[in-house]
């Protein structure tokens, strides 16, 4: 089956998406409406190969797509990152010869729709150990633990997600599997009433002796950072690279939203000339410029490095890591500057500056949050990364 290239994001439907997104975040709701256009328009199939039915795009044009979606709707471009970013990951495997997650290509090219369930409390290394406990029986695995954070909940037809087997204790094992919706045992918790992101409707997923079959048992892995396989590491590459995109979106958006107020308010001090001509706020505009100077090239290089099979070798965690915490931090200054030039109108509810404000705030919980970036930075350029024990 084909999908006609041109029709992905149309301008009609960017400006659609912008228009929603406010409703959506003040009412806490799922974007329904953006979600169903996107399907219908081929956007959750960009990444899955042309031979199997979808778009093809590699890790940087994806990325470049989805910095458009999130500069007019940045729940939505998060949310269904979590969908492309599965496809991407089994994209990526299916090139270098892995036909592991190929049933997934092929399932997402029918309309499947995959989520992403690794959110957990207390978990400091995402994704490498699990608070989910995994029990081997005959024909696949059985998964009890609490998922949180789940975007596209309303959704998703199959949720990825880990639990850890801690049968030999010496060896603890990570099992990475999908989770059919039709599947007994589990149960959806709508907890979902956050800050910000709000449209992504990130709910809790309860797994109670949840038995997922061998066929959809994708790895096993060595529990930290001995199990940071190709998988892993394509995985974090996808999502995190797509997250930062997203961030380097909104802090775009904020930027602009900043030149157009400074353009149209007029200042009694300045004898009603626009607040452009205020000196203090060319400073603080060229002070959000330097940051996107830096942030986009940075994040289209890494992108491109990917996609292009550069050999950064045990370098790439690191790399990845720094790109996703470049774009937040960065996004969190051009919003704290940009609040300075807009002001008070900045803060009213309803505003789009107001919920791109929180929308930024959500960037640092991600992974690798603040403290595990500068620990994977930390440790790969002393030599100390994957070194146990961890904290010895
Ligand atoms: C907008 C957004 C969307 C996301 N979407 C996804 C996604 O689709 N898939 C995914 O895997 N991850 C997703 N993440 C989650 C992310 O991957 C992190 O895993 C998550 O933010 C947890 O981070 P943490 O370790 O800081 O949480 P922690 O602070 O360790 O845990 C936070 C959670 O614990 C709960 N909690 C707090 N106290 C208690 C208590 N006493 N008892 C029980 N529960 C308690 C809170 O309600 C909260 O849900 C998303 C994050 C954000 C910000």
């Amino acid at each position: 089956m084909q999908v006609a290239q041109a029709t992905v994001l149309l301008d009609s439907m960017l400006e659609g998406f912008a228009s929603r997104s406010t409703h959506n975040d003040l009412e806490n709701t799922f974007f329904s409406e953006d979600f169903e256009e996107l399907k219908e328009a081929g956007f959750l199939k960009i990444a899955i190969p042309k031979e199997l039915g979808g778009l093809g795009y590699n890790l940087a044009k994806v990325c470049a797509e989805q910095r458009k979606l999130a500069y007019h709707a940045p729940a939505t471009a998060l949310a269904i990152n979590m969908h492309i970013y599965w496809t991407g990951i089994a994209a990526d495997l299916y090139k270098m010869g892995d036909k592991s997650m190929q049933w997934l290509l092929e399932e997402a090219a029918k309309g499947e729709v995959f989520a992403a369930g690794h959110g957990e409390r207390g978990n400091d290394l995402p994704v490498l150990y699990s608070t989910a406990k995994a029990e081997r029986v005959s024909g696949g695995y059985t998964f009890s633990g609490h998922k949180m954070f789940g975007s596209l909940t309303p959704v998703w037809t199959y949720m990825g997600f880990h639990g850890m087997d801690t049968s030999n204790p010496e060896s603890p094992k990570v099992i990475h599997a999908f989770l059919p919706r039709d599947s007994q045992n589990y149960q959806i918790k709508e907890t979902w009433d956050a800050l910000g992101m709000r449209a992504t409707r990130s709910d809790d997923t309860l797994l109670n002796g949840t038995f997922v079959p061998d066929k959809y048992i994708v790895r096993v892995l060595p529990a930290d950072f001995a199990g940071a396989d190709m998988f892993i590491v394509s995985l974090f590459a996808w999502a995190l690279i797509n997250f930062a995109n997203v961030y380097a979106a909104c802090a775009q958006r904020g930027f602009d939203l900043a030149i157009e107020n400074a353009n149209k308010k007029t200042s009694i001090a300045l004898g009603g000339k626009t607040m452009a001509y205020n000196p203090m706020v060319q400073h603080t505009v060229a002070d959000m410029a330097l940051e996107l100077e830096s942030l986009i090239p940075h994040l289209d290089s890494v992108a491109n490095d990917w996609s292009n099979g550069v050999d950064y070798g045990g370098l790439w965690p690191s790399k990845i890591v720094a790109c996703k915490y470049h774009a937040v931090e960065s996004a969190k200054k051009v919003m704290n500057l940009a609040l300075d030039v807009i002001g008070g109108a900045g803060s009213a509810r309803g505003n789009e500056f107001e919920r791109l404000y929180r929308d930024v705030a959500m960037g640092g919980i991600h992974p690798a949050n603040s403290l595990l970036t500068h620990e994977i930075l930390g440790k790969t350029h002393l030599g100390l990364l994957g070194q146990m024990p961890r904290w010895g």
